[in-house]
């Protein structure tokens, strides 16, 4: 009891912590993108080129600690809203698409036609589309990256939505498979190195989906390419 309490009270602390940080982070990214909106000569163009991405990486970073510890301190709530999911994949795609684009990966979206407006948490359900796609992004060299949306149940009141992401890229190594899916966890130190990231991305997915009366998993891995899967409730 002690040692779950002393976990909850580091928890909270992170959650404060981060907010902390990502007050001011977020001015200094406001206060970059002002000063570009007034023109500036090319060399100082590229160097707040450079601040904006160091400072939206922070961003992210920090965003994520945030999540996770609010979760594991029982802070973090859902919103519950009207949505329609091709408009959701709409806006994750505008965010991830330039990336796909940089690195020539052919994508290919797959989303039943005849769903009905859905009711939950959009927000958090873009949030890990999101984190599959950025992976499946980062690990993947060449090839194509689809993604894919089914209701594995349906009733009158909800489905239970089934998204999937499968890649070419790396792949994971059999014996790392387990543990990805905890927080800090990373498949291989060398790749990290090369590619860098947190480990907090999978923990989030997975504490999302399940916030959301689903799971999250791997549904199958080798040299050739991963696919991960997750699912959640959702009311019609
Ligand atoms: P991060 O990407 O910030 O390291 P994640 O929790 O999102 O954290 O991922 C944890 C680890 O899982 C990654 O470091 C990587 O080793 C492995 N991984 C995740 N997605 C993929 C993928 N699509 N292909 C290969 N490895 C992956």
């Amino acid at each position: 009891e002690a040692a779950e309490a002393a976990n909850v009270a580091k928890s909270t602390f992170l959650a404060n912590m981060s907010h902390e940080i990502r007050t001011p982070m977020n001015g200094i990214a406001g206060m970059v993108h002002l000063i570009r909106r007034f023109g500036l000569p090319p060399d100082q163009a590229r160097r707040i080129d450079r601040i904006e991405k160091a400072s939206s990486h922070l961003l992210g970073t920090i965003n994520a600690i945030l999540d996770l510890s609010k979760i594991e301190a029982d802070k973090f709530f859902l919103e519950d809203r009207d949505f329609h999911l091709g408009s959701l994949v709409g806006n994750a795609m505008s965010i991830a698409g330039d990336r796909i684009q940089e690195k020539g990966l052919a994508l290919t979206i797959d989303v039943p036609t005849t769903l009905p407006l859905l009711r939950g948490d959009p927000t958090r359900l873009q949030q890990a589309v999101l984190n599959y796609v950025d992976n499946a992004v980062k690990f993947t060299e060449a090839g194509r990256i689809a993604l894919r949306f089914s209701c594995s149940e349906q009733n009158a009141d909800g489905v239970l939505l089934r998204c999937e992401v499968e890649d070419t890229g790396t792949g994971i190594a059999p014996e790392n498979v387990a543990r990805l899916f905890s927080a800090f966890e990373q498949a291989d130190n060398s790749l990290t190195r090369r590619y860098g990231g947190t480990g907090l991305g999978l923990a989030i997915t997975r504490r999302l989906a399940q916030m959301m009366g689903g799971d999250a998993g791997i549904a199958c891995t080798s040299p050739a390419g991963s696919t991960f899967w997750f699912t959640v409730r959702l009311r019609k």
